[in-house]
C-alpha cells in the first residue's frame, strides 16, 4: 500500500512549478488531490488530467489564497467534495523584487498578502477541521532566504521568515491534537519563478551550492511527501532545507 493511501491533500498553487510537482508526488503516493490556481486555468486542467492517471480523485479550484473569505469557502468545499482533509501544503507564492529605496508599498503589501496572509487563511480553516478529526499534517513552503535574507528581496524574505515563526507557533498550538506543522525551505529550484532571474544572480547562487546544480520541483516534493506521511510522525515545528547545501 502507498504511504498516503486514502488521505486527502490540499495544495495551494498547484498549477505550475513546485506546487504541481508536489501534487503529482502526493498523488503517486496514493493521496486524493485538491489543488488551487489563480491565473492559469489551462495549466491547472493539464495537471488535473495528468494526476488522474494515478487512480486518485483530483479537483482543481480557482481560489485566491490571500483572500480570507475565499479560503474559508475553499476549505469547506474541499471537505464537502472529498469527505475530509488530512494534509495541507501552503505553497502559493510570488516575488516582487526591488531594493528597499525603490520598493513600492504595493510591492510590499502584495508579497506579504500572497505569501504570508495566505498561510494564516488556509491554516486557520483547515486546523478547525483537523482538530475535530484529531490528526493532520501541515507543510509550509518557505525559502532559504527567509533564514539568510537576500538583497533585493526584503518583502519576500520577510514573508518567508514570517512563515517560519508561524510554523513553529502553530506546531506548539496543535500538537496535543495530533496535528503536525513543519516548513520546507527550498534553495534554488528550476521553475518560472527562477527563470526570470538574470544570469549573474544565478551564477552567484550556483557558486554557493555545494551540490553544484539547481534542483527540480520533484526533489522538494519528495520532502513534502515524507513530512505528510506517518513516517515523520515525531517531527513537528521544524524547517527542512532542500537546498543542495546552499550557504548564502
Ligand atoms: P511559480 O512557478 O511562480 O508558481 C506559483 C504558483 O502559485 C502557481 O501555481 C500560481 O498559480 C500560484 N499562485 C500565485 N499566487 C496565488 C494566489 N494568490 N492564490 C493561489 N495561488 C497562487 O512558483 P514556484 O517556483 O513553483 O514556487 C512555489 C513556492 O515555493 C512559492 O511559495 C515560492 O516562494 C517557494 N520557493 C520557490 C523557490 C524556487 O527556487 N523556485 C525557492 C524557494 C521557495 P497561477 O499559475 O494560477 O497564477
Amino acid at each position: 500500500m502507498s504511504r498516503l493511501s486514502g488521505k486527502t491533500s490540499l495544495i495551494t498553487g498547484g498549477s505550475r512549478g513546485i506546487g504541481a510537482a508536489i501534487a503529482e508526488k502526493l498523488a503517486q503516493e496514493g493521496s486524493h488531490i485538491a489543488f488551487t490556481y489563480l491565473s492559469s486555468p489551462e495549466k491547472a486542467q493539464e495537471v488535473a488530467e495528468r494526476l488522474k492517471s494515478y487512480n486518485v480523485k483530483v479537483m482543481a479550484y480557482q481560489s485566491d489564497a490571500s483572500d480570507h473569505h475565499a479560503a474559508k469557502d475553499l476549505v469547506s468545499k474541499v471537505i464537502e467534495d472529498f469527505g475530509g482533509l488530512d494534509i495541507l501544503v501552503n505553497n502559493a507564492g510570488i516575488t516582487k523584487d526591488n531594493l528597499i529605496l525603490r520598493m513600492s508599498e504595493e510591492q510590499w503589501d502584495q508579497v506579504i498578502q500572497v505569501n504570508l496572509k495566505s498561510v494564516f487563511n488556509l491554516t486557520k480553516f483547515t486546523v478547525a477541521h483537523m482538530m475535530r478529526q484529531r490528526k493532520g499534517s501541515i507543510i509550509n513552503i518557505t525559502s532559504v532566504v527567509g533564514v539568510f535574507g537576500n538583497a533585493g528581496q526584503s518583502n519576500y524574505s520577510a514573508s518567508k521568515a514570517g512563515m517560519i515563526g508561524f510554523t513553529k507557533s502553530i506546531a506548539k498550538e496543535v500538537a496535543s491534537r495530533n496535528i503536525r506543522c513543519n516548513a520546507i525551505a527550498p534553495g534554488f529550484i528550476e521553475t518560472e519563478m527562477t527563470h526570470v532571474l538574470d544570469e549573474k544572480t544565478k551564477e552567484n547562487f550556483l557558486k554557493n551550492i555545494p551540490l553544484g546544480r539547481l534542483a527540480q520541483g520533484s526533489e522538494v516534493a519528495d520532502a513534502v511527501s515524507f513530512l505528510a506521511s506517518d513516517q515523520s510522525s515525531y517531527i513537528t515545528g521544524q524547517v527542512l532545507s532542500v537546498c543542495g547545501g546552499l550557504n548564502m
